[in-house]
């Protein structure tokens, strides 16, 4: 699977509305700000998540490819290229283009993940009943190549840990994101994978597009052998 870069920079240049639009088009349950693909067939009860605003929504962008070191940049001084998390729904939908409809992963896009995941809280209040078949999540929501943040304690489930690292990917500690909100109030195990930005949230945010291609296949490959296990995390148990 390549990565087309004029494809890529498409989908970060676009409105908000834009990708609106577009994240309707591609799943069938629609709410303010989340929305969710549900397969019809599906062979696996994986989750993909990417969030669709990014903190320069309210300013232009002006982004450029460095064709020689094959990296999108942006030639702004004040405003980054948005590839948090562009990236990530630009990877989810070439995701979903690439697999057969068997194959097709559920796909939750969320708003607002900057402002302390208003998306996700909507997302488990209205779609709670059908993510709560989902067998674990993945969100593509982080900065650098090949590793993955846990957030719900995942760490103390040994077979999941077995099973993303057999994958290639490292385990890495990192901040926020949507999945330790649908994770922790629904209790289902969840990773969030780098997907080739840098220096998210500053002007001199980078994207390589050749490490969104790495994530794409490592989700697929992952997606591919899941063999359909459900990963729950661990009983919290509390001493009131
Ligand atoms: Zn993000």
């Amino acid at each position: 699977m390549k990565v087309r870069v004029q494809e890529l920079l498409a989908i970060m240049q676009a409105s908000k509305n834009q990708i609106c639009e577009l994240v309707k088009k591609n799943t069938n349950l629609h709410e303010e700000m989340s929305w969710l693909y549900v397969p019809k067939r599906r062979k696996n009860n994986i989750c993909l998540v990417a969030h669709i605003d990014t903190v320069w929504d309210d300013e232009r962008k002006n982004l450029a490819y460095d064709s020689k070191n094959k990296v999108i940049y942006s030639k702004s001084k004040i405003t980054g290229i948005g590839a948090d998390d562009r990236a990530g729904v630009y990877s989810l939908l070439k995701i979903f283009c690439e697999l057969s409809n068997e194959e097709k992963p559920y796909m939750l896009f969320t708003d607002y993940e900057e402002f302390g995941g208003l998306g996700a809280f909507e997302a488990v209040e209205k779609f709670g009943d059908i993510l709560s078949d989902v067998n674990f999540f993945i969100e593509l929501d982080r900065q650098g190549s090949r590793e993955f943040v846990t957030y719900n304690g995942e760490e103390a489930n040994k077979d999941f840990m077995d099973f993303v690292t057999s994958f290639g990917l490292h385990h890495a500690r990192g901040s926020f994101s949507d999945i330790a909100i649908t994770g922790e109030m629904l209790r289902i195990a969840g990773i969030n994978v780098s997907s080739g930005f840098y220096f998210e949230h500053t002007p001199q945010e980078i994207l390589y597009p050749k490490i969104v291609a790495d994530s794409i296949n490592k989700v697929m490959d992952i997606i591919r052998n899941s063999r359909n296990k459900a990963f729950r995390l661990p009983v919290v148990e509390r001493n009131y």
